[in-house]
């Protein structure tokens, strides 16, 4: 394939494009993982990330992983083989952390809903109340599932396990959702967190992140789950003097410290309102310009990091993002699993504003188009343009 000119359009949900200053500070000659100098940065990293996570009491471990390393750092460290969990499932991601629990060897209770629905809060406490000898020892929810762009109300979780007054641990996948989306880890009583750098952070993949509370500290004293790599007590124990107890990645701790100074300069409710903003002129693009569906069911599941957006009926979706790609240099994101071939997706997160998320609406536009896609020319970009026209937030 030849060159294409000019700089790719990155519109997937994660990775996510990382601002030119952050690219620059992770190039770094290699240095001492154990000089008496690392800590500096390595503690400043541990202790700045609990403000995101809005958590004080928590504790935050980085692990050179992914999102996915922290679906099983949770498990393992808080559980023992045979225990029971609750989760539900309505996409790729809530798919792929049950079947990693089930195959680490927990006791799964999966439940099943539409895709475009999020967690089943009614569900979830109907359940932990019948659960009266408290068998059930972690309940999971994802709080964005980028597979559909649908959100789920961490709030209502805990709430559903609070009325039910059940103690079992509540577990997030804020993998495409922390600092993009409110999160508070302390407020809604969640005690583990799994995220990754990929997405809200603007990194490379390759940092895994995950918060625990006190309480899953707790629970990993009598947790029997094998684990190594991922052992948090080897993590704490190291951590605690600024070091790893293994080689970390430097770049990452750079790009990560850089990272967060980014985030904190802008203003992490700042950030929240941007990826509204944002997300509403696409969500108006869809659906007042191009007059088409998101995969998300109902407003209440919207997400504003990712639109999953079906194409119409005899349309096949993965055709718009191949062309988009190839003739316009527009990476959109793949329909995964149940939705392949129905949806495109928008990922609207990270690194962006409206001009730069233009260039992903009317490419998917040019795209659709191309494929015989009856959408008016320039009606998502007009719809789009008129929302973010009037309606820009103010900074705090
Ligand atoms: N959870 C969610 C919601 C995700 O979107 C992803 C990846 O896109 C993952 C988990 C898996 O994370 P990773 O690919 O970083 O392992």
């Amino acid at each position: 394939m030849s060159r294409i000119a000019g700089r790719n359009h990155l519109y997937v949900p994660g990775p996510t494009n990382t601002p030119e200053r952050i690219l620059r500070a992770m190039v770094v000659p290699q240095e001492d993982h154990r000089s008496p100098k690392f800590p500096e940065l390595a503690l400043s990293v541990l202790a700045d990330l609990k403000k995101v996570f809005k958590t004080t009491e928590g504790t935050i471990f980085t692990f050179p992983a992914s999102g996915t390393g922290m679906w099983e750092a949770a498990l393992t460290n808080t559980l023992s083989p045979g225990d029971k969990v609750l989760c539900s499932r309505f996409g790729q991601f809530s798919h792929l952390w049950a079947d990693m629990a089930q195959r680490l060897g927990f006791e799964v209770q999966v439940l099943d809903v539409e895709w475009g629905t999020g967690v089943p809060y009614d569900q979830y406490e109907e359940i932990l109340r019948a659960d009266k000898e408290h068998k059930i020892k972690a309940v999971l929810a994802c709080q964005n599932e980028t597979t559909t762009g649908v959100s789920s109300d961490i709030a209502k979780v805990r709430k559903a396990m609070n009325n039910a007054n059940h103690p079992a641990l509540l577990m997030v996948d804020t993998v495409s959702s922390l600092v993009s989306i409110d999160f508070r880890m302390d407020e809604w009583g969640v005690d583990c967190t799994v995220s990754g750098s990929q997405k809200g952070f603007m990194l490379p993949a390759g940092m895994g992140i995950l918060g625990m509370s006190p309480k899953a500290l707790k629970a990993m004293e009598t947790a029997t789950s094998r684990r190594c790599y991922f052992d948090i007590g080897d993590m704490m124990r190291n951590n605690a003097t600024g070091y790893f107890p293994y080689t970390p990645s430097i770049p990452m701790l750079y790009g990560m410290r850089e990272a967060l100074n980014t985030i904190f300069e802008e203003g992490l409710e700042n950030i929240f309102a941007r990826h509204e903003y944002l997300a509403n002129g696409v969500r108006a693009a869809v659906q007042e310009g191009w007059k088409l569906n998101l995969c998300a069911k109902a407003p209440e599941w919207y997400s504003n990091t990712v639109s999953a957006i079906l194409v119409p009926e005899g349309f096949d979706a993965a055709k718009v993002i191949s062309n988009a790609y190839n003739k316009y240099n527009l990476s959109l994101g793949a329909g995964l699993s149940k939705v392949a071939g129905k949806v495109f997706r928008i990922g609207h997160l990270g690194d962006l504003n409206a001009l730069s998320l233009m260039s992903a609406i009317a490419g998917a536009e040019m795209s659709m188009l191309d494929n015989g896609i009856n959408v008016t020319p320039g009606s998502g970009v007009a719809a789009a343009s008129t929302y973010w026209r009037t309606n820009a937030p103010q900074a705090k």
